[in-house]
């Protein structure tokens, strides 16, 4: 059965095309500048959308009009069955489309069918994730629209930490806010977090269920999560994906009472404001002033006192919460990283893990400098109490599993 899977941004459509149950990736790619005005892309010609479509070997970058994602849809098809980018000979081919939704709210609590039903309570969630989840929606009804014989499937990134016990969830705040307005932590990155602790569980030959992780989703956004028997109990993100760790853009955790002293001497004018500079302007690229990237500050952080404060303490957060999970869970089968950085940057993993012999974890430098993406493996020494584990995420083909375990 082919599987589509779609990642609708709000000027943008992210793609794979799966064959399942083996999970055969058969092509991947990305929509970008959809709807924009060609005159804000000097680089291209005006109306101009560009699409970046993998097949096997081969890459492809096309210049493309595409007004809305109706239109951008359209062409991601097209790539998919004529021309030298094709790799099926027939859409109808494709029995199901997964996508990915940022936000479930309290309602949905695992992959479900979409039906009208569905696209309601997404609508609803918009009200907690207003930029993520208009554009899911969109790729829901315009896919509906053009692949109207397919089962559409959404997968929440809120789902797998729906086993949060209220303990965890709730704020501090009148629990008012909580029952009338839904203000707690909902958490994000789930299906991450799910597919890297199931492969975890698979690399030490345990059930799932028999498994206490610690899981660090370190990407561009960075989230940890602390899983007892396999559930999810506590995530660093809360109502929104911007508490926690630093991220490339984003603050993560602050004194919220700092959001009241700027907004009360009007060091930030507005609301808009506020959200641009927690949202964009912080992480990584507000502590160094060199953007977001993790390697450019590696590359620069011997001679750039900023770049190097900001690796710094990105790492003394990820220390922080690692601690905190630590406790929380007594025993721990494993310390899982994941996302570009968890990934690749050993560096990174090194400041994190260096000192906690006496928590269980001894790194193994030589293991943890040859691990980069792509290969899973163990970071620590065979003596570790804790091993701490590289497993390369995929959230697509996490999607595309749960899409076909429901269109069967
Ligand atoms: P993701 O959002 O998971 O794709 O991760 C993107 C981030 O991973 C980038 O912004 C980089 O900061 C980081 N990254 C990717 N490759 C490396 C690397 N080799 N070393 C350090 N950081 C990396």
């Amino acid at each position: 059965m082919l599987v589509f899977v779609i990642n609708c941004g709000s000027s943008s459509i992210k793609y794979q095309l799966f064959d399942m149950p083996a999970r055969r990736q058969l092509a991947r790619g990305l929509l970008e500048r959809i709807g924009e005005a060609g005159s804000a892309v000097l680089t291209h010609r005006a109306g101009s959308a560009v699409l970046t479509h993998r097949a096997g070997e081969g890459k492809w970058i096309l210049e493309l009009d595409a007004p809305d994602h109706r239109a951008g849809l359209d062409h991601i098809l097209r790539a998919l069955v004529s021309g030298e980018t094709a790799v099926i000979d027939d859409l109808s081919r494709i029995r199901a489309v997964g996508h990915r939704v940022v936000h479930g709210g309290e309602e949905i609590r695992e992959a479900v069918v979409i039906d009208d039903a569905v696209e309601a309570v997404i609508e609803r969630c918009a009200e907690l994730a207003p930029v993520h989840n208009p554009p899911n929606l969109v790729g829901i009804r315009t896919a509906r629209a053009v692949l109207p014989g397919c089962t559409q499937v959404a997968v929440f990134d809120t789902a797998f930490h729906h086993t949060l016990p209220k303990k965890a969830y709730l704020y501090a705040l009148p629990l008012e806010l909580y029952e009338r307005h839904h203000i707690r932590k909902y958490g994000f990155h789930g299906t991450s977090h799910e597919y890297v602790a199931t492969e975890a569980a698979r690399l030490l030959g345990k059930p799932l269920l028999a498994c206490n992780l610690i899981t660090c989703h370190l990407g561009n956004g960075c989230s940890m999560t602390a899983i007892e028997a396999g559930r999810s109990v506590d995530t660093s993100m809360g109502m929104t994906p911007l508490q926690g760790l630093m991220m490339g853009t984003r603050s993560g955790d602050l004194d919220p009472a700092v959001l009241v002293h700027l907004l009360r001497n009007g060091w930030v004018s507005d609301v808009a404001e506020l959200d641009r500079l927690l949202n964009r302007r912080s992480g990584l690229a507000g502590i160094s002033g060199l953007g977001n990237d993790m390697r450019t500050l590696e590359e620069h952080m011997e001679t750039n006192e900023r770049a190097r404060l900001a690796v710094e303490m990105f790492a003394h957060r990820v220390r922080f919460y690692l601690g905190g999970y630590l406790a929380l869970l007594g025993r721990c089968d494993a310390v899982v990283f994941t996302g570009g950085i968890g990934e690749n940057d050993s560096l990174l993993r090194r400041l994190v893990l260096e000192g906690l012999e006496p928590l269980g974890l001894s790194l193994d430098p030589e293991k943890n400098a040859a691990t980069v993406r792509g290969k899973p493996g163990a970071i620590t020494t065979s003596a570790s109490r804790v091993p701490a584990l590289v497993i390369p995420t995929d959230e697509e083909g996490m999607i595309a599993a749960s899409t076909y375990e429901l269109a069967k």
